[in-house]
């Protein structure tokens, strides 16, 4: 017996899952410093200082001085981002950060679509399962990318760090999850894209977890996917669409 049979309640991770971020975020990240880079640096340059501001600041935003105005805004970081960017190529020019992290936004936010299976899959689930969302990330930009690609009336809860003051892989953002819908562990599956934020607490808390590993699913800066450390729990399935997750709930 897989267990799927015994599932009544899905929560959805969105970034990656649901739509593809990565995508759009290197597609915006291209667009704007082919516009915007300043006159001495080239736009391949620029791609490359970002990337390399990205790996160190990603280990900073959940520190005191980053989280608390990360969880409201998605515009601190993305200037911070640009600023050490640009600090990279030997410039100080804050007229310059906000321009770019300003084309940046735009034109990510632009770029999101949904995986071409999702409405498909999510109007099919809906008529059997309770549907959630959980989502880490700032409250605007989660909210945003939400009302861009119109799911909203899916989902009953919508879980956003940014709203919560706490995100995922805490224990506290499961229970809330799982008391929602009032459902035992079992009944309730997590789908996501990230190992460590969506699969693992899921099954450590006695959830079933699909893990959805697609090939685009790649941040600037990195050449593959993530990868499954070794002596981890070892998801309920492993599956590389949504169509997919479909078939092992049928
Ligand atoms: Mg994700």
């Amino acid at each position: 017996m897989s267990g799927f049979e015994n599932v009544k309640g899905i929560y959805f991770d969105l970034d990656d899952t649901l739509l593809g971020y990565w995508v759009a975020s290197k597609k915006a990240l291209s667009q704007t410093f082919e516009v915007a880079s300043p006159a001495s640096v080239s736009p391949a340059q620029m791609l490359g200082y970002w990337s390399e501001a990205f790996a160190k600041y990603q280990t900073e935003i959940k520190t005191p001085e980053w989280y608390p105005g990360y969880l409201k805004s998605g515009m601190q970081t993305r200037n911070e981002q640009m600023r050490r960017a640009l600090a990279l190529a030997g410039i100080v020019d804050e007229d310059r950060v906000t321009l770019l992290g300003d084309t940046y936004g735009r034109l990510r936010n632009e770029n999101l679509v949904l995986f071409e299976d999702a409405l498909d899959v999510l109007n099919l689930l809906q008529q059997k399962y309770h549907l959630g969302l959980i989502t880490n990330g700032p409250a605007d930009v989660q909210r945003q990318e939400i009302a861009q690609v119109g799911i909203e009336p899916f989902f009953d809860p919508i879980l956003i760090e940014g709203e919560m003051g706490i995100g995922k892989p805490h224990a506290t953002v499961f229970d809330r999850a799982e008391n929602a819908w009032n459902l035992r562990p079992h009944e309730v599956l997590m789908v996501g894209n990230s190992f460590h934020h969506d699969i693992v607490p899921a099954m450590k808390r006695g959830w079933l977890g699909v893990w959805i590993r697609r090939e685009t699913d790649v941040p600037p800066g990195k050449t593959s996917v993530e990868s499954i450390p070794e002596n981890a729990v070892t998801p309920t399935a492993t599956v590389s669409s949504l169509t997919e997750l479909v078939g092992l709930l049928s």
